[in-house]
């Protein structure tokens, strides 16, 4: 440990003050642009996360301008992202800064951690990064830099306790964002640069001739598949139904073409017809193919076959979503979608 620790001092801090990539929230750093910016990296890489961050600030400069925005107005910043639970937690959060701390980011781990959606990884960057409290962030990159510096199959509590101790007191938002930066740029998951790395003198996965055998990978589950069917249920004046997701469901406030899972022995056209009236209590009759999109989430894959379809009887309520509106095409880009729906809609704009 004291070789390691002294050669973070020594080569790692050094290496990583020449070498950080220039990012947005890297300069004017304040509490708020790095909570933002934590939680879009804990979904994507830094290029992608970029134009959002940019997006997003723009649109919420403040934490008081994001506590007073509606959450479908975060949504829809937050649209293409994923993990959308992420960013109504975040705006609940706003809300309860500018309610219940007058506006100010509480400056505790114990604080910061208590507000919604703030685990123990984004309480730590925010705590190190944006108040230079002494907290070791242990995320995907860490876990990979430790195990093999230290050649261990150890498990994340004592990784978390190994990145405590290595912590340089006084400096923990530079050790963890050079820890993260030489996960994300050299200790990299199949080709670790080990030529290029300040850590190569005392790292033992090197030594060890076999750095990539660490962290020992769990063997990888089987992915389930699943068959959904979705409508554009258009009316007499150019307009097409969408449905708003339930807050508490996955998507949870993202707006829909309405549809849901095939069940065994259905066509999709009648999944379609028997999802619309279970979701929305309408009767319809199914059209012309729009589309089938595929896409992969992180707990399943899913493709989606889309039909053009009328109202036969009956008129929309919400049953099983929690709103729902007629938008003509033009205007559908104005409330906030999943990727997969966002592709629906591209295709619809291509017609
Ligand atoms: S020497 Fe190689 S394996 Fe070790 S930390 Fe550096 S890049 Fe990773």
């Amino acid at each position: 440990m004291k070789t390691i620790k002294r050669a973070v001092a020594t080569k790692l801090l050094p290496w990583f003050s020449a070498n950080k990539r220039s990012m947005p929230w890297r300069s004017n750093r304040t509490p708020y642009r790095v909570w933002i910016s934590e939680l879009m990296l804990q979904q994507t890489r830094v290029d992608q996360a970029t134009p959002y961050f940019n997006r997003f600030i723009k649109r919420f400069p403040s934490l008081k301008s994001l506590a007073a925005a509606s959450q479908e107005d975060v949504l829809k910043m937050w649209e293409g992202l994923g993990y959308y639970s992420r960013a109504r937690n975040l705006h609940k959060a706003a809300q309860i800064i500018a309610n219940e701390h007058g506006g100010r980011f509480p400056g505790t781990a114990e604080e910061i951690q208590n507000l919604p959606g703030i685990g123990s990884y984004t309480a730590a960057a925010i705590g190190s990064l944006a108040f230079n409290l002494d907290l070791a962030v242990l995320d995907g990159n860490v876990i990979r830099v430790l195990s093999r510096l230290f050649a261990c199959t150890s498990s994340k509590k004592e990784l978390q306790q190994m990145a405590d101790d290595l912590l340089v007191k006084g400096d923990a938002g530079n050790f963890n964002e050079a820890m993260m930066e030489l996960g994300a740029t050299v200790c990299l998951p199949k080709n670790p640069q080990c030529c290029e790395c300040p850590m190569s003198g005392v790292c033992k996965g090197l030594k060890s001739g076999n750095p990539t055998d660490y962290p020992v990978k769990a063997p990888k589950k089987k992915i389930p598949h699943i068959v959904v069917g979705a409508a554009v249920v258009t009316n007499g004046k150019g307009e097409v139904l969408i449905a708003q997701r339930r807050n508490e469901d996955m998507l949870g406030g993202l707006w829909e073409f309405p549809g849901g899972k095939q069940e065994p022995g259905e066509t999709i056209e009648q999944c379609i017809v028997r999802e619309l009236k279970e979701e929305l209590g309408i009767n319809i009759v199914t059209g012309d193919f729009l589309v089938t999109v595929k896409h992969a989430y992180s707990h399943f894959t899913m493709e989606l076959h889309t039909y053009f379809a009328k109202i036969k009887s009956g008129r929309p309520r919400p049953i099983h979503c929690q709103n729902f509106q007629w938008l003509g095409i033009p205007k559908l880009r104005t409330v906030p979608y999943s990727k997969a729906d966002l592709k629906i809609i591209e295709a619809l704009e291509k017609r």
